[in-house]
């Protein structure tokens, strides 16, 4: 189902990606992300990038969904599938940042990146090989 980037299933995480995008806090830079997460409980979260006059402070639309989606009850091991959406032409991947905080739910997480035109859909595994996990500590 969320193995091929044109499957109907990837619409509703399209569509709450996309929406939340448009509440996307980017004043500085003017890049409005969105992203949607679907929960192995069948819930879909959604996030937007939330910029800061101090830019460290920023904050990921992955990570703000990932925050919203744990907040409602995410475990290890609960993360289905990944939608992040942007309006340039270069498709859009989580950033290093994010890649560590989904692999911490969800090492093989499809993640499917798009914009108005087109799609691309990777794994997890594939954009952060070798991720630092809980695994580490033991
Ligand atoms: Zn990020």
């Amino acid at each position: 189902m969320f193995d091929d980037p044109q499957s109907p299933a990837w619409t509703p995480l399209l569509e709450a990606a996309w929406k939340a995008r448009a509440h996307a806090h980017a004043p500085y830079s003017h890049f409005q992300v969105g992203a949607a997460l679907l929960t192995a409980s069948g819930h879909i979260v959604a996030g937007c990038n939330v910029e800061n006059a101090a830019y460290p402070v920023t904050l990921c639309a992955e990570r703000g969904a990932l925050s919203a989606a744990v907040a409602a009850g995410l475990r290890p091991d609960g993360l289905v599938a990944a939608v992040v959406v942007t309006d340039v032409a270069a498709l859009t991947p989580p950033c290093g940042a994010c890649r560590q905080a989904l692999a911490e739910f969800a090492e093989a997480l499809p993640v499917l990146l798009a914009n108005r035109n087109s799609r691309e859909l990777h794994r997890l595994e594939d954009l952060l090989p070798h991720s630092f996990t809980g695994r580490n500590f033991s």
